[in-house]
């Protein structure tokens, strides 16, 4: 069965059948058929080092043994697969874990709202909670900021490219300086005066949304004064708090939640990509109480009750039961660091910087298109990575969490010779 379907399928399926919208098929062009951990294999039993995770969604790594048993288990009893938002035992489960294993350690009082299976989802339902609880309009997003593609994502979408992708005029929003597009001091202070001073145009927002590391955006990553100094503004001027948690969230930066180290606490949490664990379609949005302002069904959605998903998102939650994985991402996260500091020394022709934090950090070029060549390179030799940033400037390492230093190394490797053999070519 299997060997039949290899013959059937290769790439020319793609080009001739799907809309030239397709990317990820471009950027990886070959027909994946198997994964495990940190790797995949295409059908011609090629493998390939996962330093790209699903964007973010597969920080357990692809098909975690326990977590499929599980799911095996779950259809093999008949059990409910799709149940909207009725009360399921799986979507019970995974609530009163979720509320043990993270929010109550973190002392933190959300209610879990469930918006649609995506991320986009969850950032459309926090933008429309924040107008209905404050009865005010404008969002106020950032430089370089992604959160989706749906048209109030966009609205708040720092690239050019993909707003236009709208095809109407996006309103009701309000771009600010994020951290490092100028410095932590300018941009509060720039922020602060435009919502105070008057005579900017600037409406006071009904919230401020950012991510606390940019993902699509070049892994630009927000200093821990500029998270505070944000948090103190909107709490001052009575502006809520809205965290796009995910990409940088379940983990990702080595706490659970992304702000964590920041200490600062959001009126809303957006949470999707590995929070289901397995890949499968979730996403939640947290809310503090006094914001549980819609009615019943003023915001639904047909898939909201992605029973499979809550399975093996339950299953997630054990990870967070003590601090060894946490560690473990920290001493990964160091490895990783120190990889990119060396090779940004090694090799002074990619005229590079590092970016990011945690298992979410970047090398960003300073010569036009060579870190899309690098992952060009990189992936005929085995390695699965993409670029961010607005030019593309960016490599990004994205690996699941649950790699060993090994299987970093490995990937280290291609990429170092992936380097050498683009940087000769300059
Ligand atoms: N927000 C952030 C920070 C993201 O990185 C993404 C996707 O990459 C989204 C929102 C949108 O999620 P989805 O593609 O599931 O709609």
């Amino acid at each position: 069965m299997l060997i039949a379907e290899k013959e059937n399928v290769t790439m020319e399926t793609f080009e001739s059948l799907e809309s030239d919208v397709r990317s990820y098929s471009r950027s990886f062009p070959t027909v994946f058929e198997r994964s495990k951990g940190y790797k995949l294999w295409d059908t011609d039993g090629k493998e390939y080092i996962d330093f790209f995770a699903g964007a973010g969604t597969l920080n357990y790594g692809h098909n975690n043994d326990k977590m499929k048993q599980l799911l095996i288990d779950y259809i093999a009893n008949d059990s409910i697969t799709h149940s909207l938002d009725m009360a399921t035992v799986a979507r019970g489960k995974f609530l009163e874990k979720f509320n043990e294993i993270i929010l109550e350690p973190r002392n933190l009082d959300y209610k879990v709202m469930f918006p649609g299976p995506t991320g986009t989802n969850s950032v459309e339902s926090a933008l429309k909670l924040a107008r209905k609880a404050t009865g005010r309009t404008t969002i106020m997003s950032f430089t370089n900021a992604f959160h989706g593609m749906t048209i109030g994502a966009l609205s708040i979408t720092g690239n050019e490219k993909i707003r236009k992708g709208a095809g109407v005029p996006l309103h009701h929003s309000v771009s600010m300086p994020f951290d490092k597009f100028v410095t932590t001091e300018e941009s509060l202070s720039f922020i602060e005066s435009y919502l105070t001073k008057g005579g900017t145009g600037v409406e006071l927002p009904a919230a401020i949304i950012l991510e606390t590391v940019q993902g699509e955006g070049g892994i630009n990553a927000a200093s821990i004064e500029w998270l505070q100094g944000i948090e103190k503004i909107a709490n001052k001027l009575g502006i809520l708090l809205i965290v796009d948690d995910i990409q940088a969230g379940c983990g990702r930066t080595g706490t659970f939640f992304s702000f964590e180290p920041a200490g600062i606490e959001p009126d809303i949490v957006c949470l999707s990509k590995s929070l289901s664990g397995y890949g499968l379609p979730m996403s939640i949005t947290l809310l503090k109480e006094e914001l549980d302002v819609f009615t019943p069904g003023e915001h639904n959605g047909t898939f909201r009750g992605n029973n499979l998903a809550f399975i093996a998102a339950t299953e997630a939650l054990e990870y967070w039961t003590n601090d060894l994985f946490a560690e473990d991402i920290q001493d990964k996260s160091e490895f990783l660091k120190q990889f990119i500091i060396e090779t940004i020394e090694k090799y002074p022709e990619l005229k590079a910087k590092a970016r990011g934090r945690g298992l979410m950090q970047g090398v960003a070029c300073g010569v036009d298109g060579l870190a899309g060549e690098i992952c060009e390179k990189a992936f005929e030799k085995g390695l699965l990575m993409e670029t961010s940033g607005p030019k593309g400037e960016v490599f990004k390492f994205l690996p699941p969490l649950m790699i060993d230093k090994a299987g970093l190394q490995a990937g280290f490797d291609i990429i170092e010779e992936s380097i050498e053999e683009v940087i000769e070519k300059l």
